[in-house]
């Protein structure tokens, strides 16, 4: 399904590069993408072995620590995986969103703390958010999640359970937990920018995609906000089909979705803040809809999808926010003059 997308969306969608492009130029991007993915891969087992053996010291110490944890739930949910699944890989998840978007959502709606609205990214929108629009948002939200998310988990459940236990005994290693993290991340690159640009064909688009665009200055909740359809092929296959593949631990899977949520939450949220990982790059997708259609960038960078994206502000702004000041402070806006 993933060749098939591979094959069929640059054609389709996304006029400018695909004229760039052509069938030769999609085979040398496939190519680059395979050095690419292929060397990272190779780098983050070494660095992760590096890493490990950094880390071990701590987690070696705490690494009973987590097991003595997870055996103890093990014993109490004996019998009971499904429960401990769900628990891990529905409550979890689903606490992580509510709780990362209710707090943004209170910015969002109140403009206070100032000091975080200070942060936004569009700084003329959604200040205060329109409550309309957020209601059908919440509501839409609410819907996928689920009638959705939730059936798509148990389906998850059922196939993991075939190949073994997702909730073994045993905890997997660190180093194997990293690996299979990356392995996901990967997996979502690959998987999440063909189906978006599919989706950005003219067809898919005006039937399905054009709902997550309403929001030109979206908010975190708006992650999630979609037509149902699209938020199986493009929001949570790319996510859970990582863990089903490999067959992995229910800890890990359980903290890839949380890590899935939070960050699509952070690409979304409309606030550059300090510390986090940049919004920048999803935020610019949603203001001119024809850029930037990955998760990291990788494929963007590939497929030429993201030129515009790099002779602007928002390209300068792209970075890990070290200090206080906003980015918007420390690199304003060249004034008046088309983007
Ligand atoms: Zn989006
Ligand atoms: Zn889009």
């Amino acid at each position: 399904m993933t060749v098939e997308t591979r094959v069929s969306d640059p054609r389709g969608a996304a006029k400018t590069s695909s004229r760039q492009e052509g069938p030769g130029g999609i085979w040398d991007s496939v190519k680059k993408t395979v050095v690419v993915i292929g060397s990272g891969i190779l780098f983050l087992a070494a660095f992760s072995n590096s890493l490990t053996w950094h880390l071990q010291r701590f987690w070696g110490a705490s690494g009973d620590f987590w097991q003595n944890l997870w055996t103890k739930l093990f014993v109490m949910f004996e019998g009971h995986d499904a429960t401990l699944f769900y628990l891990g890989t529905m409550l979890l998840p689903t606490l992580a969103f509510w709780g990362s978007n209710g707090l943004l959502l209170l910015v969002d709606t109140t403009g206070k703390p100032s000091f975080i609205a200070r942060y936004r990214i569009q700084v003329d929108k959604n200040s205060p958010v329109d409550p309309a629009k957020l209601s059908h948002a919440v509501r839409n939200v609410i819907f996928n999640q689920v009638f959705i998310s939730m059936p798509m988990v148990v389906a998850v459940y059922y196939l993991m359970s075939l190949r073994g236990n997702p909730c073994g005994p045993e905890l997997p290693t660190f180093h194997w937990a990293l690996m299979e993290l990356a392995m996901f991340s990967i997996l979502e690159e690959i998987m999440f920018y063909y189906s978006h640009r599919l989706f950005h064909s003219p067809s898919l688009y005006k039937h399905f995609h054009k709902q997550h665009h309403e929001w030109t200055a979206p908010i975190g909740i708006v992650s999630i906000y979609a037509h149902p359809l699209e938020h199986v092929i493009s929001n949570m296959l790319p996510v859970v089909l990582g863990p089903v593949i490999l067959g992995s631990h229910l800890s890990t899977t359980s903290m890839w979705y949380c890590l899935a949520f939070i960050s699509t939450t952070i690409s979304h949220c409309g606030y550059h803040l300090p510390f986090l990982p940049s919004p920048e790059f999803h935020d610019f997708h949603h203001l001119k809809f024809n850029q930037c259609f990955g998760v990291f960038g990788v494929l963007d960078r590939l497929h030429g999808t993201d030129t515009k994206f790099r002779q602007t502000k928002q390209y300068e702004r792209h970075t890990l926010l070290t200090s206080l000041t906003p980015l918007n402070e420390s690199v304003p806006d060249t004034p008046k003059k088309g983007q």
